[in-house]
């Protein structure tokens, strides 16, 4: 992958590949108008027009002079991934299928609340981590997103619901990135992307509703203290390293100790005081009993932080279960008593395959997992058809 970044990179330099307007940051936007000898508020005039206006040709920049306009044209362009197909649920939430480079799709969900529209992201296409309850988690790896490819996300949800209207106010208030994919192992180009969604020229959104969920690659963490200020959700799932290692193998790399104190620090790296979500999903008769509830209590006494119960959203091939609302009322209960602010999150687009863990897109799996799963093009969202070299790779499972 590294490799392939590299040679990105030079191809660009090249001139065989143009600069890809949409996926840079401000900074870097400044610095391609300073190496053009343009003034640096120029990078927020073209973010404005990509972002806030949906426009992708160069051309239609109007406040932009001529001769400026044919400059950028020569060595860069504006691409965003193309948005496949779309589905509607019952309950108001949508979720879109879109093309990356690799070959492989991803899955964006968009979900509508009174007061807030809440849009949530993927940042690979697949993942390598392999959670136990998780769908993603079976597809494998295949590939890092760009940042316009993530960024690209929000793009097309804001042009699909509302056209870029500067009328309305904003459909989107609020990103997660719980879509597929473990963002801090993509995490230069997530740091990239969720600085764009919070830059004022561009999306414009708080920081504290812009969120980044990791199942807590600790180095990752510990590097992002003054590169982003958006807030931090852990999939933290067991009250124990023994429970937490059966079904999160990441657990078994970097502690639950190590992980809380790697997200204490990136939380005081922040200049405004906020605390972490902590995510733990409730699955009947692994973690979901009133003693793990005692035992997270105890845990998180210490670690300021809201808590998030995800009631398990089953998926083929797995045969783990949804507990009871009792038992969920129950453990939420035994949290609330020891004084911590607790959500439980109520399941939205279950009919179309786009509730927590059921993102599978089509992915073109490279670590052949999804093999050992017989999953993806068997048991996938069945409503997901198989393009080009993704038809060719499904059918050969
Ligand atoms: N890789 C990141 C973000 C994507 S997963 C992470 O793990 O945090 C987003 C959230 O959905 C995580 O908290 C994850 O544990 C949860 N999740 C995964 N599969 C699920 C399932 N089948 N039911 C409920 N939640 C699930
Ligand atoms: Fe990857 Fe997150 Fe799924 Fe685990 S829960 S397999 S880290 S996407």
């Amino acid at each position: 992958l590294f490799l392939k970044v590299i040679s990105d990179e030079m191809r660009s330099m090249n001139g065989e590949q143009k600069i890809n307007l949409a996926g840079l940051t401000s900074g870097k936007l400044k610095s391609l108008f300073s190496d053009l000898n343009e003034k640096p508020f120029r990078a927020g005039q073209v973010m404005k027009w990509i972002h806030q206006r949906g426009v992708t040709d160069i051309d239609f920049m109007s406040d932009l002079s001529k001769n400026l306009r044919q400059k950028l044209c020569d060595i860069a362009e504006i691409k965003l991934p193309h948005v496949l197909e779309e589905f509607s649920s019952s309950d108001g939430s949508r979720k879109w299928i879109v093309d990356v480079a690799s070959g492989s799709q991803v899955e964006m969900v968009f979900i509508p609340e009174a007061g807030r529209g809440t849009l949530c992201i993927s940042s690979q296409s697949g993942c390598s981590l392999d959670c136990s309850f998780c769908a993603t988690g079976k597809q494998g790896f295949d590939s890092n997103l760009s940042v316009a490819e993530i960024v690209g996300q929000l793009w097309w949800a804001n042009k699909r619901l509302d056209n870029f209207s500067q009328i309305n106010t904003k459909p989107i208030s609020n990103v997660v990135m719980m879509g597929m994919g473990e963002p801090l192992l993509n995490l230069d180009n997530v740091i990239d992307s969720v600085n764009i969604m919070m830059e004022d020229s561009a999306y414009g959104l708080s920081k504290r509703k812009v969120t980044i969920s990791t199942s807590g690659v600790v180095p990752a963490i510990n590097k992002m203290a003054g590169l982003t200020e958006a807030s931090l959700a852990v999939s933290l799932h067991a009250p124990s390293d023994k429970l937490r290692s059966q079904i999160m193998p990441i657990n078994k790399k970097y502690s639950i100790a190590e992980l809380l104190d790697s997200v204490r620090s990136y939380m005081k790296s922040l200049s405004d005081k906020r605390v972490p979500l902590v995510e733990y999903t409730l699955i009947k008769g692994i973690n979901d009993h009133r003693q793990h509830a005692r035992q997270l209590a105890e845990l998180l006494d210490s670690f300021p932080c809201k808590i998030n119960l995800i009631p398990f959203n089953t998926f083929e091939l797995s045969k783990y279960e949804r507990p009871s609302s009792s038992s969920v009322s129950n453990f939420r209960e035994i949290l609330k008593k020891a004084g911590f602010t607790v959500t439980v999150r109520t399941t939205r687009g279950d009919d179309i395959g786009a509730a927590c863990g059921q993102l599978v897109g089509a992915v073109a799996d490279r670590t052949h997992r999804s093999v050992r799963y017989r999953t993806t093009a068997e048991t996938g969202d069945k409503k997901v058809k198989f393009v080009g070299k993704l038809a060719a790779a499904a059918e050969s499972m």
